[in-house]
């Protein structure tokens, strides 16, 4: 049976952009008061967990880091079909950058070892920095592949899986425990269906704390965070537009001519 840990960003709703506001002091973007979904990658991964769950016996754990309010996306991940749910809320863990995410999550997980997998989206859809999967293998002393589109072979304890790479993807075998970055194209995302809902109602999910992870408040949130995102500003004007009038051979000739002294071509 394989043990997977999934881990689940919970995002701001592309509607509630909006409603997003920079924190003045911080600079980070509080999602306390926002209504968040689960990270659009993240359902991919989850989606590879529960497929390797139908096709040979599987324990899957979500773990997601967020303010209270991301408890209903663990709930729905639950839904999905996960068998445990973990949510790591303290005021502690807010403001964190993706160091001292991937180190929150890492003292989630060794609290769940022995673990084989631990599956990431490849990016969020808000920070995106794609460091989070990378930085979290290597405070659990993982190997990592990042970027899969497909596992080849998930029967045994050694995996190989196909992974990106710039027009084309490398076929990589990696012994378990590993952890892998998915892409969109590992999967399509099943939807709730009304009995995972109404079997998720049995799950609880466990809230852990700073006092839970027994780690030092120094080391987590924005006290832990070793990038601080000094100005984050959203990006002011549009786009100018130029209608180039003339024959086709005298519009080709205006286009370069304009190409070459913006210094494009
Ligand atoms: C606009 C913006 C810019 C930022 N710039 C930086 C920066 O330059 N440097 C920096 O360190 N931080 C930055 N941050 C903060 C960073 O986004 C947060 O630390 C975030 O929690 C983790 O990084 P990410 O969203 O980029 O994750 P990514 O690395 O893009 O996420 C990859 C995967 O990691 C997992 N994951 C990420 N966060 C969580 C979580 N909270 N719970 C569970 N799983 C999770 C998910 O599986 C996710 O698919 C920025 C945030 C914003 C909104």
């Amino acid at each position: 049976m394989h043990r997977i840990i999934v881990c689940v960003k919970a995002v701001p709703e592309p509607k509630a952009a909006g409603e997003l506001k920079i924190d003045p002091v911080t600079k980070s973007l509080p999602r306390l008061d926002i209504p968040l979904e689960i990270n659009p990658l993240d359902r991919n991964a989850l989606e590879v967990a529960l497929l390797i769950k139908e096709q040979s016996a599987a324990h899957i754990t979500v773990i997601s880091m967020g303010p209270p309010s991301a408890g209903d996306v663990v709930k729905e991940c639950l839904a999905l079909g996960a068998d445990t749910g973990i949510l790591l809320s303290d005021p502690a863990f807010a403001g964190a950058d993706a160091f001292a995410t991937a180190y929150t999550l890492a003292k989630a997980i060794e609290r769940l070892e022995p673990i084989d997998v631990v599956l990431c989206g490849t990016a969020s859809s808000d920070g995106a920095t794609e460091w989070v999967g990378p930085e979290l293998s290597t405070f659990l002393n993982l190997p990592v592949v990042t970027m899969v589109r497909e596992i080849v072979d998930p029967e045994s304890q050694t995996w190989k899986v196909k992974a990106d790479i710039e027009n084309g993807y490398r076929l990589v075998q990696v012994e378990l425990p590993a952890l892998f970055t998915v892409t969109r194209d590992v999967n399509t995302p099943r939807t709730l269906s009304f009995s995972g809902i109404i079997k998720s109602r049995k799950k609880e999910i466990t809230t852990w704390g700073l006092e839970d992870l027994s780690v030092s408040e120094e080391l987590v949130g924005l006290k832990g965070s070793p990038t601080i995102v000094s100005d984050l500003a959203p990006l002011e004007g549009g786009r100018e537009c130029e209608i180039i009038t003339g024959t086709p051979e005298e519009k080709a000739d205006i286009l370069i001519t304009k190409l070459a002294e913006a210094g494009v071509i």
